[in-house]
């Protein structure tokens, strides 16, 4: 199926579990003011596909185009590619989870793609690592969240060759920076089992959840429980 309305419908309607059984917004919203990191635009930019703004626009009002309000905000949205459309919602106090994005849905995490083109499981933004408390406890997440996430952008990357590159890119761009940091990949595989990719072999093995490590900011926290396996 090309991109269109309709695939969007399918993507966002295979695409409902939550990452986990928290409400994250509560732990993140107090270092930024109130409001949920990644429901803040000073954090992150909304990107949709067109065909999926056209959607999130037939279903609700929640959406509205972003016009970019500073010099680094234009930077940002610079390369975006032209079937993209940076988008606002109305703010987390008007939150409509069945017209989230899907990139609102899959937060903090992206697919992971191996040197070997294969899309093994969900790993982070690791540059929100500092402010996402689900970075800093990954065992939370369920398994639902990864199999409909991954599903869901299996569905998108059959007819959009070019999201699947941005991906494979960025897992790309992953590897390097993890590398030089020596650090293990977090990754979530295709059924939420835990597993790690070694920063210097890029090996892929089984791994515990406290081998994730944790950022500065949530470290003396306790660990919150882990969903069932
Ligand atoms: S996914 Fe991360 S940044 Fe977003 S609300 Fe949850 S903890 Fe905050
Ligand atoms: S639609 Fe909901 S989840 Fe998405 S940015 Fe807005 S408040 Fe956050």
């Amino acid at each position: 199926m090309p991109s269109s309305i309709a695939l969007y419908k399918t993507i966002l309607d295979t695409f409902q579990a939550p990452v986990s059984r928290f409400d994250c917004g509560r732990k993140c919203a107090p270092l930024n003011e109130g409001t949920p990191v990644c429901c803040d635009v000073e954090h992150a930019i909304p990107l949709v596909d067109k065909h999926e703004w056209l959607l999130l626009k037939s279903r609700t009002d929640l959406w509205r185009p972003y016009r970019a309000r500073d010099e680094q905000a234009k930077k940002e949205l610079a390369d975006k590619h032209r079937d993209c459309r940076a988008v606002e919602c109305k703010g987390f106090m008007f939150c409509e989870r069945d017209n989230r994005s899907l990139a609102c849905r899959a937060f903090p995490f992206f697919p992971y793609i191996t040197k070997d083109d294969e899309l093994i499981g969900l790993s982070v933004f690791w540059d929100f690592a500092d402010r996402c408390w689900v970075q800093s406890n990954l065992q939370i997440v369920e398994p639902a969240f990864v199999k409909e996430c991954i599903a869901a952008y299996e569905l998108l990357f059959d007819s959009d060759a070019a999201e699947r590159k941005a991906n494979r890119d960025h897992s790309a761009a992953m590897r390097r920076a993890f590398t030089r940091m020596d650090r293990l990949i977090p990754l979530l595989g295709r059924n939420g089992e835990y597993l790690g990719i070694e920063p210097r072999t890029h090996k892929v093995r089984k791994a515990h959840w406290r081998e994730y490590g944790r950022n500065e900011t949530f470290k003396d926290e306790k660990p919150a429980p882990a969903a069932k396996r």
